[in-house]
C-alpha cells in the first residue's frame, strides 16, 4: 500500500493519521452514488445535502479521499476557466461567456466562505493573482489579456514593471496582469475537511473501493454493487482506467516542488506579500505559490503524456522535468540557489480533447458527470458540484442554464495518434518558450499548436 503522506507536501502536512476508511461491503442502494472522493465529488455530496438533507449518498473512492489531483495541485482556488473568454463567446455568444467567467469569479469567494463557514482550517489567503511578462512577446500577450478582460469584465489589469516587481521581484520583469480574483489554498486541508463535513451529514465513504464499471443506476465494486437512482462520474483524470471511457479526457502530468520554510530576509526579496499566486506570460504553464508556513511551492507541465492514457505512481516523479522546475525557480529567484527543497511530486489531470471543462446529467440513464478541468479544477470542481446537485435534484437555476452545462466534447484519436500528438504540442511549447527567449518574437509555433489542440 502506497505511503498517502508521500503524495505531495500537503498530505505531509496533515494533522490526522491516514488510515482508509471501510470499503463497501456487499450492495447497497442510495439516492445518489458518486465515483470518486475529490473536489468534484465531495462538492457534489456537500451541496446535495444542502439542498435536501434527507438524502442518501455512498462514494466509492479507490484510495483515500483527495489520493488524486484535489490533495495533490498547486492550490490556486482562481476564477481561470480553461477556455478563455474570447473563444467560449465566439461558440456561445458574449452573454453566456460573460455569465460562465462571472459564476467562475463568484465561485472563488464561494470556496472562500464554505471553507470559514464549516471549520475548515486550509490556510486560504485571498491574495489574487500576478502573471509576470519577462520578455516583450510575454508583455504582449499580458496586453492582449487585459484587452479581453476589459471586453468581458473579467477584472484583470496591466501592471507597469515597477508594480509588477512590487508584487513579484523575479528577474526580467517588464511588466505583467493583476486580478483579484484567485485564493491560495492548501489543498490537502481543504478536500480531507469537506470528506469529513460529508460524513458527518450522512453520506457514506467507501474508501479503497475502485469502481470496476459505471452503469445506468448502478456502480460495481469487487466487493459489492451500488444501485442508485443516480450516479456521478467524478474521476476526472482517471476517467480513462473506467471501461469504455478511455477517450473522454487525456490524462496530463503537471508536477510540482516545494523548498523548505524561507527566512523572513529571503521573502523580503521576493515579495508575495499577500500570498498571491503567481505565473509568467510563457507558454509551457507554471504555477507558484507562498505557502502559509513560508515556503515555496512551484509547479509546471512538461512531463510527457503516457502512451494509451497510462496512469501509474512512477509517473508523478520524473527527475528531469523536476529539474527543470528547479532551475526554473533559480532563474526567476536567484535568491533561491542553495535553498534545499523538501517536496517533489506530482499527479494527471484531464483534459477533453476540445479543452472544454462540462458538466451534465443524461436525465435517461442517471448517469452525470463532470471534468476536463484541465489544470484549474480547485474552483471549478466547487462550481461542478453546485450544479450537478442542481440537476440532479431537477432545479432550473442560473447555474444549469451557464454554457458549460450539457456540453459534449468530442473524443480524443485512438493511439498512436492521440500519444503523438499531445506529446508533440508539449515539445512544440518549450521550443517555442526557446526561440522567445533567443529571438525576442512571438513564436508562430505556439500559436499554430494552440490552434490544432483546439482551445
Ligand atoms: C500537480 C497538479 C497541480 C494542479 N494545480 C492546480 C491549481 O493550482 N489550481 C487548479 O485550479 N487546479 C489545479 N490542478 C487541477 C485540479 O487539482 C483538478 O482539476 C481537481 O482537483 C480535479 O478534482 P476531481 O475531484 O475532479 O478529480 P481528482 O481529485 O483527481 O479525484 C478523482 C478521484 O477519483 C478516484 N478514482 C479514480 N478512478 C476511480 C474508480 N474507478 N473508482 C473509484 N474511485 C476512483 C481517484 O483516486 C481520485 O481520488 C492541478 C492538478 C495537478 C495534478
Amino acid at each position: 500500500m502506497r505511503d498517502y503522506r508521500e503524495l505531495s507536501l500537503w498530505f505531509d502536512q496533515l494533522d490526522e493519521p491516514l488510515t482508509a476508511r471501510p470499503s463497501l461491503d456487499g450492495d447497497r442502494e442510495v439516492d445518489v452514488a458518486v465515483v470518486g472522493a475529490g473536489f468534484t465529488g465531495l462538492w457534489t455530496a456537500y451541496y446535495l445535502q444542502a439542498l435536501d438533507p434527507t438524502v442518501s449518498i455512498a462514494l466509492v473512492e479507490s484510495e483515500i479521499a483527495g489520493f488524486g489531483a484535489s490533495g495533490r495541485n498547486g492550490g490556486w482556488c482562481s476564477a481561470l476557466f480553461p477556455v478563455s473568454a474570447a473563444t467560449l463567446a465566439s461558440e456561445v455568444g458574449d452573454d453566456a461567456a460573460r455569465a460562465q467567467y462571472a459564476a467562475m469569479r463568484a465561485t472563488v469567494d464561494e470556496v472562500v466562505r464554505v471553507a470559514a463557514a464549516e471549520g475548515i482550517d486550509a490556510d486560504v489567503a485571498p491574495g489574487g493573482t500576478v502573471v509576470l511578462a519577462r520578455s516583450q512577446p510575454q508583455l504582449a500577450r499580458a496586453r492582449h489579456e487585459v484587452a479581453e478582460s476589459d471586453r468581458f469584465g473579467l477584472g484583470s489589469v496591466l501592471l507597469d514593471a515597477d508594480a509588477a516587481r512590487g508584487r513579484v521581484a523575479a528577474t526580467g520583469v517588464v511588466g505583467g496582469t493583476y486580478t483579484p480574483h484567485c485564493a491560495v489554498v492548501q489543498p490537502a486541508k481543504l478536500v480531507r475537511g469537506l470528506a469529513r463535513v460529508v460524513e458527518q451529514r450522512g453520506a457514506a465513504i467507501h474508501e479503497r473501493t475502485p469502481a470496476l464499471a459505471i452503469e445506468p443506476h448502478a456502480v460495481r465494486t469487487a466487493t459489492g454493487t451500488l444501485r442508485a437512482q443516480h450516479v456521478v462520474r467524478a474521476t476526472e483524470g482517471y476517467t480513462a482506467r473506467l471501461r469504455g471511457q478511455r477517450r473522454v479526457y487525456a490524462p496530463v502530468y503537471s508536477l510540482i516542488i516545494a523548498t523548505e520554510p524561507l527566512p523572513d530576509a529571503v521573502w523580503d526579496e521576493i515579495g508575495l506579500r499577500d500570498r498571491e499566486t503567481f505565473s509568467d506570460f510563457r507558454h509551457l504553464i507554471v504555477y507558484g505559490q507562498r505557502t502559509a508556513d513560508g515556503r515555496l511551492v512551484f509547479g509546471g507541465r512538461g512531463a510527457p503524456y503516457h502512451y494509451a492514457s497510462r496512469i501509474a505512481a512512477g509517473y508523478d516523479r520524473v527527475p528531469a522535468v523536476f529539474a527543470e522546475l528547479e532551475q526554473a525557480v533559480h532563474e526567476l529567484f536567484p535568491v533561491l540557489r542553495g535553498t534545499a527543497l523538501t517536496h517533489r511530486w506530482g499527479g494527471p489531470l484531464g483534459i477533453a480533447r476540445d479543452w472544454h471543462a462540462s458538466v451534465g446529467l443524461d436525465r435517461t440513464t442517471g448517469l452525470a458527470w463532470a471534468g476536463g478541468y484541465v489544470g484549474d479544477g480547485v474552483s471549478t470542481t466547487n462550481l461542478a458540484g453546485r450544479t450537478l446537485a442542481d440537476l440532479i435534484t431537477g432545479r432550473d437555476t442560473e447555474l444549469t442554464r451557464l454554457p458549460w452545462v450539457g456540453h459534449r466534447s468530442r473524443r480524443w484519436e485512438p493511439e498512436p495518434l492521440r500519444w503523438l500528438g499531445a506529446n508533440a504540442g508539449l515539445r512544440a511549447m518549450t521550443w517555442a518558450d526557446a526561440a522567445e527567449r533567443r529571438h525576442g518574437r512571438p513564436s508562430r509555433m505556439a500559436s499554430l499548436v494552440t490552434a490544432m489542440m483546439g482551445r
